[in-house]
């Protein structure tokens, strides 16, 4: 057993990673699709969308040819609609309240429309907006993520000038460095932001870190509004025995090589053990797989009824090969010359259920053996606590507190996103900048 890269041919990666959800082959199979939507009044669909996008309207757009319209419609709403269509987990969003649904048929493809209309956009440059005359105010967003893009994109619409500070040397956030390269490509990521900047008045400074290349203080000082779109993004670490043990790595660093380097380049196990079942997790275990890992296996401490992923995204882990160990909660990690060979997990049976209503597991006191050579942990993700704290943010195990007018305890200081909610979905991230945005505008420019 060894971790090796390069385990396949070129054309074997390409394949493995070309696109999960292709778009629609020629236009007429948008107009076909989009004449089915049933343009239902209060539309669930819509309302399961977090930036409440208008889905009737822009289907209907699309039926009637107005795709520059229908993709006004999206932006408006949601300015990461392109990405959003590629990455949202729809099936338990729009599609999966569709009323087909009730009718026992396929749900309108809403996701392949909102892609149809969006990538047409962006890759045309369309110019749908306009920004309003100057306010001469100016505003530091720091993450360039879903969060702060859509922030900063709101704000410059009004006439704000918007200066990011991006600690990475790319724009997208998770899109660009957290999302399986099979469902959102890094070139997609980069026009989207292009596309988001070209509005004008967002200058993206990149390489640019809170509390090392830039202080909370100068933020305040420089600019009318902070917003802080700096997302979660450090690993939870298991706490059992071997976790630094050569081949233990955390899902974050595993998805973020992958989405920063040719993908020959990535060392992948003969046989994985990743440990979770959230979407990360689910990223992580395809992808290996996709690598030319021969054996993975997820790792879950409840049963499937309780997983955390879709059933969407459990299918697909499914097909790619993976098998499953539900009622089981790693112990220790065990190695030889500082490599990993084996991993010891508690077998579980579920007890009462917890705060989130779902069973709790409980340890049988048995346990089970498995060869691996590599293990990677997706348990979950924790905020930025030591930077929160350092900046005198006030906040709860490191997610940031607001106030009702999403302010933070620092004066003009405001928050969104993963970093106040602890992580959710990027459309969630979308709206929370949106909301960010009316928050600062009421601020700075004392708007009701
Ligand atoms: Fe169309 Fe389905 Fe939305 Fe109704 S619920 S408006 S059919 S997409």
């Amino acid at each position: 057993m060894a971790i090796q890269s390069n385990r396949l041919s070129t054309e074997e990666y390409v394949v493995n990673f070309s696109d999960v959800h292709p778009p629609f082959d020629h236009p007429e199979g948008a107009i076909i699709e989009s004449n089915r939507c049933l343009n239902c009044y209060d539309a669930p669909c819509t309302k399961s969308c977090p930036t409440s996008i208008d889905v009737p309207l822009f289907i209907k757009q699309i039926a009637s040819g107005n795709i520059k319209g229908s993709a006004k419609t999206i932006f408006t709403s949601n300015i990461m609609g392109g990405g959003c269509s590629k990455v949202c987990p729809v099936e338990k969003l729009c599609e999966g309240v569709c009323v087909y649904n009730l009718l026992e048929e396929e749900p309108i493809s809403i996701a392949k429309l909102q892609r149809y209309s969006t990538e047409k956009a962006i890759t045309e440059k369309w110019k749908l907006f306009e920004r309003k005359p100057s306010t001469g105010k100016k505003v530091a967003v720091v993450g360039a993520g879903p969060a702060g893009l859509a922030c900063a994109h709101a704000l410059s619409r009004e006439g704000v000038d918007v200066t990011i500070f991006e600690k990475d040397n790319k724009g997208g956030g998770l899109m660009t460095y957290g999302v399986a390269a099979y469902k959102v490509s890094p070139e997609f990521c980069q026009d989207e932001v292009d596309y988001i900047t070209s509005i004008g008045g967002i200058d993206i400074q990149y390489n640019k870190e809170l509390g090392k290349d830039i202080s909370m203080t100068e933020l305040q000082l420089d600019y009318d509004a902070v917003f802080l779109g700096i997302g979660v993004g450090i690993a939870r670490e298991l706490a059992i025995p071997g976790e630094s043990l050569s081949g233990v790595v955390d899902a974050i660093s595993f998805i973020y090589d992958l989405r920063t380097n040719d993908y020959s380049r990535i060392q992948v196990g003969d046989k994985v053990a990743v440990i979770g079942m959230g979407m990360t997790a689910i990223d992580a275990a395809t992808q290996s797989k996709r690598l030319g890992a021969k054996e993975v296996t997820m790792i879950y401490r409840r049963t499937e009824n309780e997983k955390p992923c879709t059933d969407v995204e459990l299918a697909l882990a499914r097909l790619d090969g993976c098998s499953f160990i539900w009622l089981a909660s790693p112990k220790e990690i065990v190695g030889e010359n500082g490599k990993v060979t084996k991993l010891i997990c508690s077998k579980m049976k579920l007890g009462e259920p917890d705060a989130s209503g779902r069973r709790s597991p409980v340890d049988t006191g048995e346990t089970i053996s498995i060869d691996v050579d590599m293990v990677i942990k997706a348990a979950g993700q924790i905020p930025f606590e030591d930077l929160v704290n350092e900046t005198k943010l006030e906040n709860k195990t490191g997610k940031i507190s607001l106030d009702i007018n999403r302010e933070t305890n620092l004066k003009g200081v405001f928050a969104g996103g993963d970093c106040v909610n602890g992580g959710k979905e990027v459309v969630d991230a979308v709206q929370a900048g949106k909301d960010g945005a009316v928050a600062i505008l009421n601020y700075i420019l004392g708007n009701t």
